[in-house]
């Protein structure tokens, strides 16, 4: 009787009695995800608009704050561990063990959750308190390391890769070097910009940390477009792509620090490498900081350093190409995950960065 109730349930029938039977709606396959993995991706386009409207262009930011894990660096996570399995290297109940910034990390700690694995992350230890305790409470075991160059052997890199070669079942999935991060965005984030913008995508810009998404994208839309999406880099001080894009390869040179996190690049990664790229923009910490603050107060975007980074380039790219154009960026993630850090007076002029935020905006500095 019961299967015969929920069967009637089920075709959305009303006279029959469920007492005692959980209806069940409709399911629209269409709408469903299937489980965590499934809910990956998918992102809406949002216009900027106050942006838009300064520059007569049209930018618009892919929320990529709205994946299961907050990130844009779910996709990459979810990539990752596909082709680990898919290789025979990770079995049922192995452990993935990876170096990130902490994006990475939690994208990984969902993903192992939702197939039964264990998740170590190495991270170094100048990174937000915030995702660290997320990573904690998603059940990873977090390692924060002392932050070194890649050079040097102690590297958070370096070490995720000596724990998966010590530990049995254990699976460094080398994000920086793996390019099944890349393809991640070349098959899903690049396709979905190029067709909710219905092909018309004149520019994209975005920064790099692995080179993951701007290779990816960047494959997508000029394999697309036919070449004519023109697609920059965004580089943060302290990162050497910004020289090494502008000298066409020649150069690779340094200077200064920055407070974003997760972007910037000390070398060419097999990511990034012989990604066609047509320019490069420079974004100092300062317009970094304003946009965090002007995004918030007239957008009502709440969004991490890098996001806002990413959306002054967008601006600077859409002032470059000229009046009418469509340009395109990623929003990475979300300002609660750097709330201690980017909301606090203290932190902020530590930094000499509060007087960074435009007057009318500084009511938002909240601790
Ligand atoms: N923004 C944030 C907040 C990140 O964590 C990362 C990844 N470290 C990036 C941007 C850069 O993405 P990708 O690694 O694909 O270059």
């Amino acid at each position: 009787r019961a299967a015969r109730a929920a069967s009637a349930a089920l075709r959305g029938a009303r006279s029959v009695s469920t007492v005692g039977v959980v209806p069940t709606p409709p399911i629209d396959a269409g709408a469903v995800r299937l489980g965590l993995p499934g809910a990956v991706g998918n992102t809406p386009l949002i216009r900027l608009n106050s942006l838009s409207e300064e520059t007569g262009c049209e930018i618009l930011g892919k929320a990529e704050f709205l994946n299961p894990g907050g990130s844009i660096k779910d996709r990459a996570a979810l990539f990752l561990v596909k082709a680990a399995e898919e290789s025979g290297k990770l079995k049922p109940g192995g452990t993935v063990v990876e170096g990130t910034a902490g994006n990475t990390g939690i994208g990984l700690a969902h993903v192992c959750n939702a197939r039964g694995y264990k998740c170590v992350i190495y991270m170094p230890d100048t990174q937000s308190q915030e995702k660290i305790s997320l990573l904690r409470v998603l059940g990873a075991d977090v390692r924060p390391v002392p932050a070194v160059p890649f050079t040097d052997p102690m590297n958070y890199n370096h070490l995720a890769m000596e724990y998966a070669e010590s530990h049995e079942n254990a699976v460094w999935t080398n994000q920086f070097d793996n390019v099944n991060n890349r393809r991640a965005h070349e098959e899903t984030t690049g396709p979905e910009l190029w067709a909710q913008t219905g092909g018309k995508l004149d520019g994209f810009v975005c920064a790099t940390g692995t080179g993951g998404t701007l290779a990816g994208i960047s494959r997508a839309l000029k394999a697309a477009s036919g070449g004519s999406t023109k697609v920059f880099l965004a580089d943060p001080p302290g990162s050497v792509l910004y020289s090494w894009v502008t000298s066409g390869g020649a150069k690779m040179e340094r200077s200064g620090s920055s407070i974003t996190e997760g972007i910037g690049q000390g070398r060419i990664t097999d990511n990034l490498a012989d990604t066609e790229l047509d320019g490069a923009i420079h974004v100092p910490d300062e317009r970094t900081v304003a946009m965090v603050f002007r995004l918030l107060a007239e957008e009502g975007l709440f969004l991490g350093a890098s996001s806002c980074l990413n959306v002054v380039a967008a601006y600077d790219m859409a002032q470059r190409l000229g009046p009418g154009k469509v340009v395109s960026t990623v929003l990475c993630d979300g300002a609660a995950r750097y709330q201690s850090r980017l909301f606090s007076r203290s932190w902020l002029e530590d930094k000499g960065l509060f007087e960074a935020v435009a007057p009318e905006h500084r009511h938002l500095v909240a601790f």
